[in-house]
This record gives structure tokens, sequence and C-alpha cells, in this order.
């Protein structure tokens, strides 16, 4: 019997947990660990944050997912993995305890670096949590005129709700009459194609926003944010009055001081998700330490890869799956200019991309489509 431990509940963890209750018999244990009962969806916070679905839309019932394909929930704050040990430290109910296992997958997810960035947390919104997402949504809602910045620090890795904001933005204030009082600018710290996965998408992406209005502004790496500007690491200046910035990514605190992680403090792994230097731990999702984008289609990629390889290990086979870095990723503009991209970032493969109001439309499905996927129940229905 091989007792399995995964830490986190976001899309890496819980791709990973069914994909391995699936493959193993049931005399294996996997136990998930995580901070809340729910699962949340992010890439609706943009459509949150703008009114267009409710709170109860964004959070799924985990524990009841996980307990339907006899996978174990534990709702604790994860300390510390422990590798020399196979064990891993948790506060669960106020109390500290170590839980043994066999296999360990770290599927923690990014930390927010808003520290690194001055002024950061008095001055600006981000939308990276549902309580991030609704004091953007009320900010919009009572900004009236002015100019509204969008855009991302140095090191943030995401790219897509960047610009979802910014066309959400400019949506709203049309709706309201209220367009021509604004002035829309999205500031990148480097340029624009980085983090989109090259020229393909990022001309068709500039002609978009031209089309709308959206100023763009490249190469402002923000380093300070005071009450009304925000500052490049050049001393150049940006007026605002709304702000909205994703803040840098870092690898998650959990796994430091282990000598997993990269400078960063990414999990480094190898082709297998196998993290490097340890003897039975893999890792999945944003936590780990590749190059380009962290995304969610990724993250799950990468948890199906996982649950291969240790099946193998657990039936006494070598480890063979092997993962693809690519980016497939959907901007929903709202209309005629969403827009479509799959690239393979290791084999050199010909990008694939698409434009037109079907990828609005697309996003919007694949969401309820993963949820139902994956017997993730919404909140409300769950405790109905
Ligand atoms: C606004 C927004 C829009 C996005 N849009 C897209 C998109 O359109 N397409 C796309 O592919 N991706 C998108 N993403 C990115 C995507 O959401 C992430 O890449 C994905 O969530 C990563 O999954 P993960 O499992 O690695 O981490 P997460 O989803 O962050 O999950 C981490 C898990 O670990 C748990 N955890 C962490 N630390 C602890 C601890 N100490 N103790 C207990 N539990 C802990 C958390 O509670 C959580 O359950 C978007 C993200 C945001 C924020």
């Amino acid at each position: 019997m091989a007792r399995i431990v995964i830490l986190g509940g976001g899309f890496a963890g819980v791709v990973a947990a069914e994909s391995l209750a699936q493959k193993l018999d049931k005399e294996h244990e996997i136990t998930l660990i995580a901070r809340q009962r729910e699962f949340t969806f992010y890439p609706d916070l943009v459509r949150l944050a703008f009114g267009q679905c409710r709170t109860e839309d964004v959070f799924f019932d985990l524990e009841g997912a996980l307990l339907a394909q006899r996978i174990r929930f534990i709702q604790a704050e994860i300390i510390a993995p422990d590798p020399l040990n196979d064990t891993v430290m948790i506060r669960e109910n106020g109390h500290e305890r170590h839980v043994p296992y066999d296999f360990l997958v770290m599927a923690l997810g990014r930390r927010l670096a808003i520290e690194e960035v001055k002024g950061f947390q008095q001055h600006a919104h981000h939308l990276l949590s549902v309580g991030a997402a609704l004091r953007f949504g009320e900010a919009v809602k009572n900004f009236k005129a002015g100019h509204a910045i969008i855009g991302a620090c140095p090191e943030t890795r995401l790219a897509v709700p960047v610009f979802e904001t910014a066309f959400a933005l400019d949506r709203a204030l049309s709706e309201r009459g209220e367009r021509k009082a604004v002035n829309i600018s999205l500031v990148l710290p480097e340029k624009f194609s980085a983090n989109l996965g090259g020229e393909e998408l990022a001309s068709a992406l500039q002609k978009a926003l031209a089309l709308h209005e959206i100023n763009v502004v490249t190469d402002f790496p923000i380093d300070l944010i005071s009450e009304k500007e925000i500052w490049a690491r050049d001393n150049r200046r940006m007026p605002y009055d709304l702000l909205m910035l994703l803040p840098p990514f870092a690898g998650p605190d959990e796994a430091a001081y282990r000598g997993l992680t990269d400078e960063t403090g990414f999990i480094q792994v190898g082709w297998d998700m196998k993290v490097r230097g340890a003897r039975n731990v893999y890792a999945a999702g944003d936590c780990v330490s590749l190059l380009g984008p962290k995304m969610g289609h990724l993250a799950v990629l990468q948890g199906e890869i996982v649950a291969a390889n240790l099946a193998a290990e657990i039936a006494g086979r070598q480890p063979e799956a092997r993962y693809e870095h690519e980016i497939e990723l959907i901007i929903n503009e709202g209309g005629n200019d969403s827009l479509y991209l799959h690239k393979e970032l290791w084999t050199g493969a010909p990008p694939v991309m698409h434009q037109g109001r079907f990828w609005s439309w697309a996003k919007q499905i694949h969401s309820h489509y993963w949820t139902r996927q994956h017997q993730l129940n919404p909140i409300s229905k769950a405790r109905s």
C-alpha cells in the first residue's frame, strides 16, 4: 500500500489526485491537503469583477468532489514538507502535526510577491483572489473620469487577465456612456509579445487594443507606486486615477530552504515532473520552475503527467510520461476580437491562432465543461 499526499487543491492538485484515483487500486491511499474546502476557478475572476458572474459561480465544492472519488481531504495550513523524513508539517484546527507519505506531490501554486513593489499594498488593486476582484469591481463602479492604468509588474508571468480587464473596462465604460471621460493605458514591464508566446498573437492583440482606443505602454518595469503615480525603475512616472496591476509572482514559501527550488523559489523539475534532488517527490502547476507563462491548462497537463509517472513508479516501473511545455490561451475581449492561441514551446511546431466571437463563447463553455468533468459543484448547490 502506498500513501500519496498532494499539497494544494487548485488545477494541478485536483487533476493529479483524480487521475491517480482512476489509475491506482483501492488499497492505495490518496490524501489532498488544502487551505480551503473550495476550489477557486481563477479564469472567471475578471468576469466576477465586472459583475458578469456571481461569487457562487467561481467557488466549487472541492471536498465533496474529492470524497466522491475516494480521495481523503484535509483542510489545513501546510507549513513545510520535510523530504528527509517523508512527512509534511501542517496546522489543522490550531494544532501542528506531521502527515507521513510514501510519495508527495507539491501543487501549491504561486506566491504573490506584493512586497517587491513598494506601495503596491496601499495603492494598487489586483484580481488574483476573489476578495481582491470584488474590491476592484467596486472601484470600477465608482470610477467616472480620469486615467485608468491596467498592467503587470515585472515577473508577473500571467498576461491574459491584464488584457481581459482592459477590454472589460472599455466595454463597461462604453455601456455607461462614460468612455469619453476616461483614458485607458495598458502598462507592461517588457516588450509586448513577452508571456504571449511570441509575435503571432501580439500583432492581432495590438490591433484590437488600438480599435478600442486602449493606449499600450511597454518596457515600463514598475518598482514604486505612490498615491497618484506609478514609477518605472528608471524614474519615468505615469499618473493614475484607477490602478489595477498584477503583482510579481514567486515560488511558494512552503518549498523554500529545502534545496528544491531555483533562485525565485520555484520548484525545479525534470521532464517527468519529478522534483530534482528528491527521491519520491513530484511537483506540478504554477509552483514549478519552467519558463513562460503560468497557466491553468499547463497545471492540468502537468497534473496528468505526475499521475501517470507516480502510478508507474508504484507499479514498479520507471516514469515514462514526458511533459511537453506549450501555451494554449483564450483572451476574451467579449466580442469579435477574442483570440485563441496554441503553441508548443519545446518542439518548434507552427502555432495555431484564431480570432472571433466564437472564442469568447468557447472560454465560458470551457469553464462549465471543466468543472462538470471534475464533478465540481457550485458551492450554492453543494450547501443546499
Ligand atoms: C484572474 C486570473 C485569470 C486567469 N486566466 C487564465 C486563463 O484564462 N487560462 C489559463 O490557463 N489560466 C488562467 N489563469 C491562471 C490559472 O488560474 C493558474 O495558472 C492556475 O490556477 C494554477 O493552478 P495551480 O494548481 O498550480 O495553483 P492554484 O490554483 O493557485 O492552487 C494552489 C492550491 O494550493 C493551496 N495552498 C497554497 N499554499 C497553501 C498552504 N500553505 N496551505 C494550504 N494550502 C495551500 C491553495 O489553497 C490552492 O488550493 C488565471 C489566473 C487568474 C488569477
